[in-house]
């Protein structure tokens, strides 16, 4: 579906009342809840009657965003969850490509009669789930995608802190605070426009990447100091990170983000791997530098995507196996991440 058809879709849509279910990723990042918030306040302001759902807890340097305790967590509300998933008209999936991405949530998704619709930038998406696809892995983040949505029915929605401040977390959250997928003037002309219209960048700035906890960022020491293995031959770096170690610095939802970037800044790193243990399995967080796809890595081996330089994964192994596993495969990628 080319962006006229589905801008049109959207003019149809919000043109009468409707219900709309807006969902989001498992594990939600800055993209998704920024993008649904967003996309939410919009439809909202044209007398959309509108319920955000997301599968599972987000983390607190997410929870300051206005309209972000509307949502309805299905972890915690599944009957609830289900019965407005039962009413809804539509069902939007933001930025995530496949139903197996929203967890919990998937089995419900893959009942209901209603039409699904996607806002993606992942790769290979699950086409044939979505009666209308907003979808492209050019733009750096869903939120870019919304903007664009929401640009079409014009500037003046900009004003809405709600709007401006989820759009711009979304952008800045998923370029790295406009460290990587920056190579677009789109990115920086959106930025632009939302503050011209009264964004105050550096309050979302500083409420996203300066609230840590001092437990967070001794995590992170201790992540780099004692829990990450370089290994120069493949230009990789890994941190594998027990129960036992998140336990010990008081883990809560949200203490890992960006913890895998850090390896990166180390010049002859082209790859950096977080993997964590979690209750009932193995996380795989991948980042590279450069034109290595870990969107590739992680789907050959590990059940997982995402982008060409960044994606996730999962595995049902020991901590202790995974990294064996992830370390078996380098050398059939030496060539490629030596290049
Ligand atoms: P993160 O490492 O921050 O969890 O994820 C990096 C990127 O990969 C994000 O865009 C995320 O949505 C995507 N991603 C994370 N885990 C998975 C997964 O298991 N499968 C797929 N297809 N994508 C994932
Ligand atoms: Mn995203």
């Amino acid at each position: 579906m080319e962006r006229p058809q589905f801008f049109d879709a959207i003019r149809q849509l919000i043109s009468t009342h409707h219900k709309l279910v807006l969902t989001i990723h498992t594990n939600p990042d800055g993209d998704a809840v920024g993008s649904a918030l967003a996309l939410a306040a919009f439809f909202r302001l044209n007398n959309q009657d509108v319920t955000l759902v997301s599968p599972n807890k987000f983390p607190v340097f997410l929870s300051w965003l206005e309209g972000s305790q509307n949502f309805m967590i299905f972890d915690q509300n599944a009957t609830e969850v289900r019965q407005v998933l039962q009413q809804a008209d539509y069902v939007f999936c933001l930025d995530y490509n496949g139903l197996s991405r929203s967890g919990t949530l998937q089995d419900d998704l893959r009942k209901l009669n209603c039409s699904l619709v996607l806002i993606d930038h992942h790769r290979e998406p699950e086409i044939e789930s979505f009666k209308w696809l907003l979808w492209d892995t050019v733009v750096s983040s869903t939120a870019e995608l919304v903007f664009e949505i929401i640009s079409q029915f014009g500037e003046e929605y900009f004003q809405n802190q709600e709007i401006s401040q989820a759009l711009f977390t979304g952008i800045m959250t998923d370029t790295g605070s406009f460290s990587h997928s920056i190579n677009r003037p789109q990115i920086f002309e959106a930025v632009a426009k939302l503050i011209k219209n009264g964004l105050d960048a550096v309050y979302v700035h500083q409420q996203v990447y300066d609230t840590f906890s001092e437990d967070r960022l001794r995590l992170l020491g201790h992540s780099i100091s004692n829990r990450m293995q370089v290994f120069n031959e493949f230009s990789t770096a890994i941190i594998a990170l027990s129960k036992d170690d998140l336990n010990r610095f008081n883990f809560q939802i949200g203490d890992t983000e960006g913890v895998v970037n850090y390896p990166l800044s180390m010049n002859n790193i082209k790859m950096s791997v977080l993997i964590t243990e979690k209750k009932d399995q193995i996380r795989f967080s991948f980042r590279s530098k450069g034109s290595f796809s870990v969107h590739e890595l992680a789907k050959n081996h590990f059940n997982g995507g995402g982008h060409a330089n960044a994606a996730g994964g999962s595995s049902k192994s020991t901590l202790n196996d995974a990294v064996d596993q992830l370390i078996k495969i380098l050398p059939f990628y030496k060539n490629q991440l030596n290049s």
